[in-house]
């Protein structure tokens, strides 16, 4: 049987919905205002299957295992086992075997585990919507839309399912992934009647896979999953890449490649030279296969994804969710962060502290969203709220969307922080936002956008007056004004009111306070026009200013002086008013200059002159989002690596357009997390530059891992190479070579992946993006450990040869190595400190792992039985000691090397 699509089609897939009226549509859909309860959409959701175009593949533990089995080595050892076991070396082919299964095991561990992290990860920033449920906006996955489900429309909002628009004020959608056209539609709730319009002309219908560019709205779902006008063209979606790995993986997988047939390279030619020296083929081909598995890194591409992933999800808790796995390399990289301010760098929690109307200046006091607090007038509070401020204070409350909510006694916001301080206003000067609703309910609204700077509801007053209310940045609103509200009633606004409103507004801005303006203007009977910037906000009577205050974060200071130390320049963008930014930010420590570079000034830059005014310049004020994308362009052209933040819709391009695009997780849109690299869930600037550092430590960790497994290889070739060219007997035999490979050294190379980041890693300059990371002082310095490691070994070997017995040779030779190579990856974890700076506690597993090899070893000199199995000959305490001391000398030279390179003991801090 063929299983269903997943989702709804519509109910009646003849139904042409744009030709409904919105009656129809509630009743076909057995909806209405209130949206559906909360049980009838779970009901529908298990009837009707998720709101999903394609079943997501989730992860399958057996492929993960199967892959385990995928690499050629894998089967090359299966036939060395196999021929072991035929030639009756039970020993060998069962060590093999065991050797064998124990990788498949740790490999599908280890994957297992990035994969579900990553996984985690995924749904986590997968899309959500807000739909009405029992007359209550709810936010739930996108995928738990159901037909009849409520919508409800901001920009920003990435449309969820298919939907008849019910509601619409200034609502417009851009539909270029359905129809190609990338103007943004207008649409409306009339039913459109007659011959059926072409989709781009349905502007009663919302369709998934959109985005809501501008207005507020609502919309009743009419089809979800396989059933929306994206679902059947979801073939066009089935886009590869995402998971194709990330830059460094492919490069990796590629070294590992070339490591490969290099290594094979080699062995056939070692095997060739020792047959034509006499050595029993069957030995050799033992030596050959196991040289072969022990010196070919394939676990490259898999120690990245682990040190990838656990990375990761060690970022999730600190609140940066990774959104595309090849921007952790890029974070790393960082050399310039552009930041919001507001809420980023800010608490982002405000309240009103000053009032400017009809010429006196207000002070208010109390702190947090709650109406405790009062007005003063010089100092002293007033008797009565005077009329004048009770006229600013309704045009503030009529304006907000927001709202306030008591909850176990600590009053909270929902939605704009900065109407929440609006609304916490109208509280301690009488108005309630219920009040205001009642007695002047909404008739039409221009919603606030961060490049209008500017809001607009329009209210009926008790009278029948249509009255227009307009807040906003006051630079913006006074334009518009033509007349004064004062206390002896209104009057034309002349050009020394403008100057003197507009020194207030600096004033207010220069001691940190974002300022807004308030108008307002009474529509005559004969104003018909459509609602819309150009016919309401003109002719506008000015009200008064308003300062609220929203402190700097106080881990921001810490968080900015981090960044200078790691060399990484920090930029404050913002639509707020030159002083407000500029006061903000000398408080933060990123600025130092006397002006900040305008929206305006900008405009007026050609690429050239930007490009030079970047380099000086750390705040930017009064801009909106197309400066943006400019100012990284500029900072680009530099050849900076720029991480950039956003959270209005118009951010999408800027953050696109960075290297590293951040969007905030509570105040940001749908559109600019889809369109982000990485989310910060508490928007807070402190948890960008965490994750840079986690950025920084994650390449250094793979950096070191593949610095150690790498030299130890290079260690391993050496020793056999020059044995065979010599003509002695192999200073390690298969089962040697196979115990270095796993346990030696594969242990503490996951330890390495996996080290705590060093809490220096920001004293640090960033890395250039362009530098790789096996550059030249990489393969030095893994060709210098190979061979000194593989040089003190072979000194070993010889000089107990020289007294005839072989194995007690192979033996020392065997654990000196073993003892390097355990002793070595203490060293490697920084290639910077000397070990004694390296905190040993800090990576207790790598202390363990060591310990339990080092035991094991001095147990295969003691033990028969496991001495027989390593095919070790006994060895004394006394005499095994000695060796401890000979395996230290790669170490200990290697830590010399560093102090040498950093200049001495005194720098190297
Ligand atoms: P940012 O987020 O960078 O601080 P915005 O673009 O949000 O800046 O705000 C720019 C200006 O717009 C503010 O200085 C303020 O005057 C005005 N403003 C901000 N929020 C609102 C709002 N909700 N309603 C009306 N005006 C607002
Ligand atoms: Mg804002």
């Amino acid at each position: 049987m063929v299983t269903p699509p997943a989702g709804t089609a519509p109910r009646d897939p003849a139904k042409a919905w744009h030709s409904r009226t919105v009656e129809e549509t509630w009743a076909d859909l057995g909806s209405g205002w209130d949206g559906l309860s909360v049980g009838e959409a779970e009901k529908r959701l298990v009837e009707n299957g998720p709101n999903q175009l394609r079943e997501a593949q989730p992860v399958r533990p057996i492929h993960i295992l199967l892959r385990q089995l995928k690499g050629l080595l894998v089967w090359v050892l299966l036939a060395a086992g196999t021929v072991s076991f035929l030639l009756g070396e039970l020993l060998d082919g069962g060590a093999i075997v065991a050797i064998l299964i124990l990788n498949a095991v740790i490999g599908f561990y280890q994957e297992f585990q990035a994969e579900t992290s990553i996984a985690a990860l995924k749904r986590l920033t997968s899309p959500r919507a807000r739909v009405w449920r029992g007359g209550k906006v709810t936010l739930v996955p996108a995928s738990a839309v159901v037909a009849g489900d409520l919508l409800d429309l901001e920009a920003g909002d990435l449309v969820a399912a298919d939907a008849r628009v019910v509601k619409a004020a200034s609502l417009k959608c851009v539909e270029s992934a359905l129809t190609g056209e990338s103007d943004a539609v207008g649409k409306q709730t009339e039913a459109i009647l007659g011959i059926d319009p072409p989709l781009g002309d349905r502007t009663n219908l919302i369709f998934m896979g959109t985005s809501v560019a501008a207005g507020t709205g609502r919309a009743v779902v009419v089809a979800t999953g396989m059933g929306t006008e994206l679902g059947r063209i979801a073939t066009l979606l089935e886009k590869a890449g995402e998971d194709e790995g990330t830059p460094l993986q492919k490069r990796l997988a590629g070294v590992g490649r070339v490591l490969v047939w290099a290594t094979l390279g080699i062995v056939g030619l070692l095997f060739a030279l020792g047959y034509w020296r006499g050595t029993a083929p069957i030995e050799l081909f033992m030596t050959s296969v196991s040289l072969a598995v022990a010196a070919v890194p394939e676990g490259l591409p898999a120690v990245v994804t682990v040190a990838l992933a656990l990375g990761v999800s060690r970022m999730s808790r600190r609140a940066a969710l990774v959104r595309r796995l090849p921007a952790v390399e890029t974070l790393g990289s960082t050399t310039v962060i552009c930041t919001d301010k507001t809420g980023t760098l800010t608490v982002g929690e405000m309240t009103v502290r000053r009032l400017q109307v009809a010429g006196q200046p207000y002070e208010v006091t109390g702190e947090g969203y709650g109406p405790g607090g009062e007005i003063l007038l010089d100092g002293r509070s007033v008797s009565a709220v005077p009329d004048s401020v009770t006229e600013l204070a309704l045009g503030l409350v009529a304006s907000a969307n927001a709202h306030l909510e008591q909850k176990k006694g600590v009053w909270r916001v929902i939605g704009d922080p900065t109407e929440g301080a609006l609304l916490a206003l109208g509280l301690k000067a009488g108005w309630s936002q219920e009040r205001v609703e009642r007695e002047f309910p909404k008739v039409d609204e221009i919603p606030f956008d961060s490049d209008r700077k500017r809001s607009t509801v329009i209210r009926r007053l008790p009278s029948g007056v249509r009255r227009a209310f307009t807040n906003g940045a006051p630079d913006q609103i006074l334009p518009l004004c033509t007349h004064l509200y004062t206390a002896e009633g209104v009057r034309p606004l002349t050009e020394k009111d403008r100057q003197a409103l507009l020194a207030e507004n600096a004033s207010l801005a220069g001691q940190a306070l974002r300022v807004l303006g308030s108008a307002r203007r009474d529509l005559g009977p004969d104003f018909q026009g459509p609602v819309s910037a150009e016919t309401v906000e003109r002719e506008l009577v000015f009200v008064g200013l308003t300062g609220m205050y929203d402190p700097p974060r106080p881990e921001g200071k810490e968080a900015v002086a981090k960044c200078r130390a790691a060399g990484i320049r920090v930029i404050m963008i913002t639509g707020d008013h030159p002083q407000t930014a500029l006061a903000i930010a000398r408080e933060l420590g990123i600025a130092t200059e006397e002006t900040a570079c305008t929206g305006t000034e900008l405009d007026g830059l050609s690429e050239e002159d930007l490009k030079r005014r970047v380099l000086r310049t750390h705040v930017y004020a009064r801009v909106s989002a197309e400066h943006k994308l400019r100012i990284v362009r500029a900072w680009k052209s530099h050849g900076a690596v720029v991480a950039m933040t956003g959270d209005g819709v118009n951010d999408a391009p800027a953050i696109k357009g960075a290297d590293i695009g951040i969007a905030m997780g509570r105040t940001g849109t749908e559109v600019t997390k889809q369109a982000s690299d990485m989310v910060i869930t508490d928007d807070n600037f402190a948890t960008i530059v965490a994750a840079v550092e986690e950025g920084r430590g994650i390449y250094d960790n793979i950096q070191k891992t593949l610095q150690y497994l790498l030299a130890g290889n290079t260690a391993e070739i050496l020793l056999m190479a020059v044995c065979v060219v010599v003509g002695s007997p192999a200073p390690l035999l298969p089962i040697h070579l196979l115990w270095i490979n796993l346990v030696t050294d594969g242990l503490p190379a996951l330890c390495l992946a996996t080290d705590p980041i060093d809490p220096d890693v920001m004293r640090h300059p960033p890395r250039r993006s362009t530098a790789r990371m096996m550059d030249g002082r990489f393969l030095g310095t893994m060709m210098f450990t190979g061979f000194l490691t593989a040089g003190v070994s072979l000194g070993v070997f010889f000089a107990v040869l020289k007294t005839g017995d072989l194995a007690l040779a192979r033996t020392q030779a065997f654990t000196v190595l073993v003892f390097s190579e355990l002793l070595r990856s203490f060293g490697t974890r920084d290639k910077r400190k000397p070990l004694w700076r390296i905190s040993w506690l800090s990576n207790l597993p790598l202390l363990l792992v060591v310990a339990l090899s080092l035991g094991l070893q001095f147990l295969s000199l003691h033990n028969r039985m496991f001495g027989g199995f390593l095919k070790s000959a006994t060895v004394p305490l006394a005499e095994s000691l000695p060796l401890l001391a000979l395996g230290a000398i790669p170490l200990l030279t290697l830590e010399l090397v560093k102090i040498f390179r950093n200049g001495g003991v005194s720098r190297a801090t």
